[in-house]
């Protein structure tokens, strides 16, 4: 059986807790590994290499970091088909799929390369006679990043690259369900020129987790996850004295408005409820729909449903994988199941038909959903996609503005006084006009609003950068004779 341990200081390191957990197939059900789980000590031996490799990393100049940067780029670039068939194998989502994930985690690594912009500070000349003010940027520490299942990759790839670009080293704790994608990552890092302790990937469970929200050495906490392990994360952590962004889960509204171009709006649902096995945070798993075209749309989706060939990655026809456990499965399943019981109508039932191996659960349609039902209420996180059906606009708002989530959200419309009154109505962090999953680029900021998002910075883009460091503002004077006095005074600047 595989056996997958952890990277501490440059090398691979056997686990001795004797605690370890299982990595499936998902697409045939089968063990294909078994990944050591760490003990506090392990933690701790993770946190003391990135400790010791941080003051000679932190002085390391802004080019060579840079470098580092640009050839992990490369490096990416060149092993994406690898990278894709290793997270695909363990995460079960589809090539093209796991292509598009690495793709989309590639553009961090890219921003990260222009860190010696990005780490300018301000300067104001003559604040004061012959005084200087001036702000720079320094790295916070040790960061650790934790993160879960389903982007294995990205997600990764959203913290470290601009955290170890601003002179931090990391310690990574990614998902015990498909750890083998770090470990690429921290060979990958190495083959860039990164020293070794700069980046460290531990395994484990809520141990090793806790454990780097207590440690004192470690200063700042990236998790990415669902939203009670969130807010665990975020309480824990800044109890502790740590800055944290905690980024949880999310239920992803799309309203469709009659004059909508109700083919591309099916297209788009389509899309975004069942890509990935609806296992994304920007997923959309409600749709909100004006009366007057529901009827239409929910045909065009019934129609559109029986040509998505679902499958193992292993096929290259496969367009949808199987989901992540057996257990997550018989969750997804028990809300198609609960619908019926509640009012709901199951237009689609995708428990019908699927393959007798591995964790498949087909495409779902869930019509007449009201929010109290429980396929509404809960993030289902699975292949179901619920049809709420509203009156209006202003209805359809209300209902996403009361939702406890706010990550992503998106609206249909040729209208663009509408699409823009939404953009200004809604209380949720990323918006999209008529595109269905609006994860922004690099260049711009991650993160959702209420219950998706614990902590004050998104993730990646700017805010990363304001993330992983923090300023200091020198204010500096030059001996001259001519403006030395004793002044027992506050200074005033004038
Ligand atoms: P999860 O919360 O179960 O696990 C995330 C991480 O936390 C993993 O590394 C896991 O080992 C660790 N963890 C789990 N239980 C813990 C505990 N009790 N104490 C300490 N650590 C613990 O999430 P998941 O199932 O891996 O991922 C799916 C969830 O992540 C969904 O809710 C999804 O919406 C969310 N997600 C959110 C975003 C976002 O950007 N907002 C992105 C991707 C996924």
């Amino acid at each position: 059986m595989k056996r997958i341990s952890h990277w501490i200081d440059g090398r691979l390191l056997k686990g001795e807790s004797g605690l370890s957990g299982v990595v499936f197939d998902p697409a045939t059900g089968q063990q294909q590994a078994q990944v050591d789980f760490a003990s506090v000590a392990e933690v701790d031996r993770a946190v003391a290499a990135a400790t010791q490799a941080f003051g000679s990393w932190r002085a390391t100049n802004l080019s060579r970091r840079a470098e580092i940067m640009f050839n992990m780029r490369e490096l990416v670039d060149a092993n994406r088909k690898e990278l894709a068939s290793v997270l695909s194998a363990e995460h079960g989502k589809v090539i093209s799929d796991a292509m598009g994930e690495v793709a989309r985690g590639l553009e961090n690594i890219e921003f990260a390369c222009g860190v010696a912009h990005l780490l300018k500070g301000g300067y104001s000349e003559q604040a004061s006679a012959g005084v200087d003010v001036y702000s720079i940027r320094q790295p916070l520490g040790v960061v650790a990043g934790i993160t879960p299942f389903n982007f294995p990759a990205m997600v990764p790839m959203w913290m470290f690259a601009n955290a170890l670009a601003c002179g931090n080293t990391f310690v990574l704790k990614p998902s015990e369900k498909d750890p083998s994608v770090a470990m690429f990552i921290a060979e990958l890092l190495m083959q860039a020129g990164l020293p070794s302790g700069c980046f460290n990937v531990i395994h484990g469970d809520k141990v090793a987790v806790d454990r780097l929200l207590e440690h004192p050495d470690v200063a700042a906490i990236s998790f990415v996850g669902s939203t009670p392990i969130a807010k665990h994360i975020y309480e824990t952590g800044t109890r502790n004295g740590k800055r944290v962004q905690a980024l949880g889960g999310a239920k992803n509204h799309m309203l469709v408005l009659p004059d909508a171009d109700l083919d591309m709006a099916a297209d788009a649902a389509v899309s975004a409820a069942y890509g990935s096995a609806g296992e994304r945070c920007m997923a959309i798993s409600a749709l909100i729909v004006v009366d007057t075209v529901a009827d239409e749309l929910v045909d065009k989706i019934v129609d559109r449903i029986p040509r998505i060939k679902v499958g193992p990655a292993s096929d290259p026809d496969s367009e949808m994988g199987p989901l992540i456990t057996k257990e997550h499965l018989d969750k997804v399943a028990s809300y198609i199941g609960g619908a019926n019981t509640q009012g709901a109508t199951v237009v689609v039932d995708g428990r019908n038909g699927v393959p007798k191996e591995g964790f498949f659960l087909k495409p779902s349609l869930v019509d007449n959903v009201q929010p109290g039902m429980a396929c509404y209420d809960d993030e289902i996180f699975g292949p179901v996609l619920s049809v709420v059906r509203v009156a209006s606009y202003d209805e359809g708002v209300q209902i996403i503005n009361a939702n406890p989530y706010g990550n992503g959200t998106a609206i249909f419309t040729r209208d663009g006084g509408i699409a823009r009154q939404f953009q200004y109505d809604i209380n949720v962090g990323m918006v999209g006009v008529n595109v269905p999953v609006p994860v922004p680029v690099s260049y711009y900021s991650f993160g959702g609003w209420k219950a998706s998002l614990f902590g004050d910075q998104h993730m990646y883009g700017p805010d990363g950068i304001n993330f992983y460091t923090r300023t200091k503002v020198v204010t500096s004077r030059w001996p001259d004779p001519r403006t030395s006095s004793v002044d027992l005074g506050f200074p005033q600047n004038r």
